[in-house]
């Protein structure tokens, strides 16, 4: 300890006072000690109060310890208190004690004294250094939109922010002596997954999770909540307590939402003009062809290959918004897969007048499956190859027959992916720092392709050397349902 140490000693004998300071001078203690020899200085001394311990003599004629201890608390002083006596019994210090002494010191074994003060003192400092910054962090913590609560090991609360009060109506009283059952606050529908990430925290499997979840407040409202959750563990590796940060999201659920329905609204209406559009093109393409005018006929097949371009981006848009709403349907029938390549890649090669596509597809196969999605996926890996090798001009599609199923593989000589960016690729929204302004996209056509293909029991996976170009690889069971 570096500061001079400052102690009120409570002692009527000024030859014991005297011992007291030398035992603490004799241990190179540098203390300033104020002695006080009745109630009324004890209690100036308390009023004006400065120091960082106080050492108390038991009896002092009409006064003694345990009025002294008493006043102590009773100003709300909290320094180590320590108790300096002539003989004392067990059980006197087990009482002197429990009612709030730090240590006691019997007086001829004053030798213990120097050690009992530095580390009372010390024990205090660090205590209240924990308190201030257990106080600092509530603070914060309730200053932002985040409700803190603590729950024990079975999952039932023990704290409840003020801001956890806000949120969900309860006050903290209420919603403690209330949980009967766990999970009172959230939503029915909600509850048994919720329950059983809970369970897996509780166990110890899960040591961190975020969830978004509905909730029911005290007066009955659904509200959509984001918790980050975390599991507080004794060192022997038992959980002793979870921690949640709650945050209300009900109003970015609802804007969200809002703009899932908008999407899914435009995408829709985007479709039924677009396909009238195609068949009035196919109509007029006919006509053309009876008559012969091969300058018109070639722009209405132009335009019909770019009408195609946008019908499967509307596709895709959908797609993904049904994907969102657990909604996207299925049409499963058995088909020749090669064949469905090779109508893609022809449709594609239509399109794209700076690559050659090239199709060295191996022995076919039937699948079952929904031909439209996964000639959707095609399009899309392959379209992607397109787009991100804008200086090579050409792609290899190819499929090999596997004992069982079979493998379709789209390589491109283009820009590469880094490792770095491995499965996110599958991510919505995800999109290659530092390609998003050269490439146009919306980050969602492998999220799309890949729950596809994951529905189909299949996988979807690449290989990449940046600068050289990447292939990416579908794997398809014959038959998913088998
Ligand atoms: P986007 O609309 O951005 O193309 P995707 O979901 O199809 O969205 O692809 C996600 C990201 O993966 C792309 O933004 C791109 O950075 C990267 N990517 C996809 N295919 C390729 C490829 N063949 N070569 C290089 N990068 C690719």
């Amino acid at each position: 300890m570096t500061n001079k140490i400052k102690i009120l000693h409570l002692e009527d004998t000024p030859e014991d006072a005297e011992l007291i300071a030398r035992e603490l001078k004799k241990a190179k203690i540098d203390a300033r000690i104020v002695v006080v020899n009745d109630r009324a200085k004890f209690a100036r001394a308390l009023d004006n109060f400065i120091y960082d311990i106080i050492l108390s003599d038991h009896s002092l004629g009409s006064f003694d310890s345990h009025e002294a201890l008493q006043m102590v608390k009773e100003a709300g002083i909290t320094v180590p208190f320590i108790l300096i006596t002539s003989a004392m019994s067990d059980e006197f210090a087990v009482a002197v004690m429990k009612e709030g002494a730090h240590d006691y010191i019997i007086k001829d074994r004053l030798q213990r004294l120097p050690s009992a003060v530095i580390s009372s003192i010390n024990k205090h400092r660090l205590e209240e250094e924990q308190q201030s910054l257990h106080e600092r962090l509530f603070f914060h913590i309730e200053n932002t939109p985040l409700g803190f609560i603590e729950w024990d090991n079975r999952g039932f609360a023990k704290t409840w922010s003020k801001r956890a009060e806000e949120i969900f109506g309860w006050s903290e009283e209420e919603f403690i002596e209330n949980q009967k059952t766990r999970f009172n606050h959230v939503y029915e529908e909600d509850r048994a997954w919720v329950s059983k990430i809970s369970d897996q925290m509780s166990s110890g499997e899960l040591e961190r999770s975020r969830v978004q979840n509905r909730n029911i407040t005290k007066d009955g409202r659904v509200i959509w909540c984001e918790w980050f959750n975390s599991v507080l563990k004794d060192k022997d590796g038992k959980v002793k307590m979870f921690m949640s940060l709650v945050q209300d999201i009900t109003e970015k659920k609802q804007l969200e939402l809002q703009k899932d329905n908008l999407l899914a609204t435009v995408s829709h209406e985007l479709k039924t003009p677009l396909t009238i559009i195609k068949t009035y093109g196919q109509i007029a393409a006919g006509m053309l062809e009876t008559k012969c005018d091969a300058d018109t006929l070639s722009m209405i097949k132009k335009m019909d290959n770019q009408v195609n371009k946008l019908s499967n981006l509307i596709e895709t848009l959908l797609d993904f918004t049904k994907i969102q709403e657990g909604k996207l349907i299925y049409n499963e029938v058995f088909f020749d897969f090669n064949e469905l390549v090779k109508e893609v890649v022809d449709d594609m090669q239509k399109i794209s007048s700076t690559h050659e596509i090239r199709n060295n597809s191996d022995k076919t196969a039937t699948i079952f499956g929904d031909k439209n999605k996964l000639s959707q996926v095609i399009y899309n890996v392959i379209s992607n190859a397109i787009k991100y090798s804008p200086q090579a001009n050409n792609i290899l599609v190819s499929s090999k027959l596997h004992k069982d199923g079979i493998e379709l593989s789209v390589q491109d000589f283009g820009i590469g992916i880094l490792a770095q960016d491995g499965k996110n690729v599958f991510e919505q929204f995800y999109r290659i720092s530092g390609n998003q302004s050269t490439f146009p996209g919306m980050g969602i056509g492998l999220f799309v392709c890949s729950e596809i293909i994951r529905i189909h029991g299949g996988r979807i996976w690449f290989t990449s050397i940046i600068g050289k170009g990447s292939t990416f690889y579908i794997w398809l069971p014959f038959d998913h349902r088998n």
